[in-house]
């Protein structure tokens, strides 16, 4: 199999059944974004414990494929680790996507290789990255909110 098929094919996967999609419990003001250039709407909902643990993270809107499979790939990954941890992951991704990080950063988080297949489509990577940069203002308001 092509790499770019596998990458299609993670995409088309999410795309049709997302991960952690609906609405969900959280614990400061959800994050709603938007990338009107391809018209994709994002809602996040993300609840962090007192140990800075996400304990879980739901997210709905519409959009393209890649921003919806963007956003449910980036649930799977957060889900159950440590702030600190993934804002790591978040700059890896936004990086990589600006062409500023080594892309293979990527390759040993699972799903999130799929991102790669977008970095070669200039207008798609602000549908990709929409997610990213949801849930990066989602942990600085639950940060803010919590002091
Ligand atoms: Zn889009």
């Amino acid at each position: 199999m092509e790499l770019d098929e596998l990458y299609q094919d993670i995409i088309l996967d999410h795309y049709k059944n997302p991960h952690n999609f609906g609405e969900g419990e959280a614990s400061c003001t959800n994050v709603e974004l938007d990338n009107p250039v391809c018209g994709d709407h994002i809602k996040l909902m993300l609840l962090i414990d007192e140990n800075d643990i996400i304990q879980d993270v739901k997210f709905t809107g519409s959009g393209c494929a890649i921003s919806m499979a963007s956003a449910s790939i980036m649930t799977e990954e957060i889900k159950g680790k440590k702030v600190q941890e993934v804002r790591a992951i978040i700059e890896d991704v936004l990086g990589a996507m600006r062409g500023e990080k080594e892309a293979d950063n990527l390759d040993e988080h699972g799903d999130l290789i799929a991102l790669k297949g977008v970095m070669k489509f200039p207008v798609r990577v602000k549908c990709a990255t929409l997610a990213w940069h949801a849930v990066r203002d989602g942990i600085t308001k639950c940060e803010q909110e919590k002091k």
